[in-house]
């Protein structure tokens, strides 16, 4: 162990962990990050101030013992760190991966004040990496099994959560999915350079050795029915994601060469990963002028999944300021690193071209007087229309709820924008109207992060595990 250093945040600064090199990184679908050495981590973790309060904790969405954690690290003990990480989180190395932490733990770090925070993301990615590296799995001898089993529909961030608490509790989890590997969009939708699939094929086999059963390339509503998920199942958590892509409403979407962001960024995967089924599926921008519309995760990854494609060029475009994007800046800072060029307070308004895109007619925006809420829209400025030259568009404008057509026929009610209604503060957490069928995730809160979809899941399996009185 070592000596206390209460002062070791002013010794050591912040250091996330090395990139690759830009001349490699740029042309492979593998993770950027090295990971950390043993003597790098411990260094960055030892920096924790150990608040009595630690505002990361309430600010993590899973409320993970960051702390506590860290302690162990610097201390070596990984084994007791990966226990702990696990009591919290199902997925603690992809969220260490993929969280948008500037927004979430390390936003809420005292050591922001000028020191930089605890690099907390990559502490955790590291002791769950480092404990299956050593041989460690969670511990499942103590579980006593119920006679209880239970469908779930979808093997994303949320199904997963929920099989994890049940089948910790003897209660036996059968995940169906109609994608071929588990992970949801964390495999069929974030690229490999932000999180590779091998942490999802390693999940897969680490989670069934602890007794969830994956059903997989199995479409509910088509391979099986629900009505026979209700019969033969003591309940049915609902874990399916919102699939419905947003469009801007303006001309030109229609044109050749415009597409959604997630077939384009799917077919990628599915090629990488050679579960492409039919070649015509892939879309390419290799030598293409590519302008990407969207602030958020999706146009990000859009972006840099174009430049690994070697397209002539990426623009893109977003109608408010960088200040103002949604998704992580560690990405955005990412993306400018790989050549990414980008046009704020742009809205557009039409996609040009005869049959096939041109370019992106866009008019410039800028912030106009509060509304009665305080908040200042995004206006336009007067004749500022500009045309930004374009081979391909990809629209990531983010998603809607896309309800199943058999939700009805079962009861299962929806709200006014399509969202699964699930009761977060009932008696039964996250029970839909169904009294059997629960449900969590991005068809619940609508398309938000991999973290809170997981907690939803969790939290569903507590309220499951209470109406199953197990
Ligand atoms: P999903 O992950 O969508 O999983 C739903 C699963 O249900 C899928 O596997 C689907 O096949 C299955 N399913 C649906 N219907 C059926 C059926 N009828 N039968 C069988 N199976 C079915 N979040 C972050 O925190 N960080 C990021 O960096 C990030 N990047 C993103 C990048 C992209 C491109 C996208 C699209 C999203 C990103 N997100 C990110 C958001 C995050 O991925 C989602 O919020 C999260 O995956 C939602 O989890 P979920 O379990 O609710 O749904
Ligand atoms: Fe931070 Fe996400 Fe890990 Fe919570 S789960 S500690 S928010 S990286």
């Amino acid at each position: 162990a070592r000596l206390s250093n209460h002062f070791q945040f002013i010794d050591v600064g912040r250091q996330d962990p090395a990139k690759k090199s830009l001349k490699t990184r740029k042309h492979e679908f593998v993770e950027i990050y090295k990971p950390y050495t043993e003597e790098e981590v411990k260094d960055q973790s030892h920096r924790c101030l150990e608040c009595g309060n630690p505002y990361c904790e309430w600010k993590c969405p899973v409320h993970n013992f960051i702390p506590n954690w860290l302690k162990l690290i610097s201390e070596g003990n990984i084994f007791e760190a990966a226990e702990l990480s696990h009591q919290t989180n199902s997925l603690p190395e992809v969220c260490g991966r993929v969280c948008p932490q500037d927004r979430l733990c390390e936003g809420a770090c005292t050591l922001n004040d000028g020191f930089g925070a605890v690099t907390i993301g990559n502490a955790e990615k590291y002791i769950t990496d480092t404990a299956f590296a050593m041989g460690w799995k969670p511990d499942m001898s103590k579980v006593v099994w119920t006679d209880k089993k239970v469908a779930i529909i979808g093997a994303g961030p949320a199904g997963i959560g929920c099989a994890d608490i049940l089948v910790r509790n003897g209660v036996k989890p059968v995940v169906f999915d109609k994608y071929p590997e588990i992970g949801g969009l964390l495999t069929f939708g974030i690229p490999e350079f932000k999180l590779e699939k091998s942490v999802l094929s390693r999940r897969r086999e680490i989670f069934t050795e602890m007794g969830i059963e994956f059903r997989l390339n199995t479409e509910v509503g088509k391979d099986i029915s629900m009505a026979d998920l209700l019969r033969d199942y003591d309940a049915v958590f609902m874990g399916m994601g919102t699939y419905k892509y947003m469009k801007g409403g303006f001309p030109g979407e229609e044109l050749e060469g415009v597409y959604d962001a997630l077939p384009f960024l799917v077919a990628n995967v599915n090629r990488n990963l050679g579960f492409e089924k039919d070649p015509a599926d892939f879309i390419s921008v290799a030598g293409k002028r590519v302008v990407v519309l969207g602030g958020g995760d999706t146009a990000m990854d859009c972006n840099r999944t174009s430049i690994r494609q070697q397209a002539a060029s990426v623009t893109c475009a977003y109608r408010r300021d960088e200040e103002n994007m949604p998704g992580s800046k560690r990405e955005v800072v990412n993306a400018k690193q790989e050549g990414v060029k980008f046009i704020f307070n742009r809205q557009p308004v039409e996609i040009v071209g005869d049959g096939k895109v041109e370019g992106v007619k866009v008019v410039t925006t800028q912030l106009g007087a509060p509304d009665e809420n305080g908040r200042r829209r995004p206006e336009v400025v007067s004749g500022s229309e500009q045309i930004v030259p374009a081979d391909t568009v990809l629209v990531a404008f983010g998603f809607q709820p896309s309800p199943a057509p058999w939700f009805e026929e079962h009861g299962i009610k929806i709200n006014n924008w399509g969202g699964v209604d699930a009761a977060e503060h009932q008696t039964y957490k996250f029970q839909t109207s169904n009294p059997k069928v629960f449900a969590g995730g991005d068809m619940v809160r609508g398309s938000d992060l991999v973290v809170t979809a997981i907690w939803e899941g969790r939290e569903a399996a507590q309220g499951i595990l209470d109406y199953l009185d197990v």
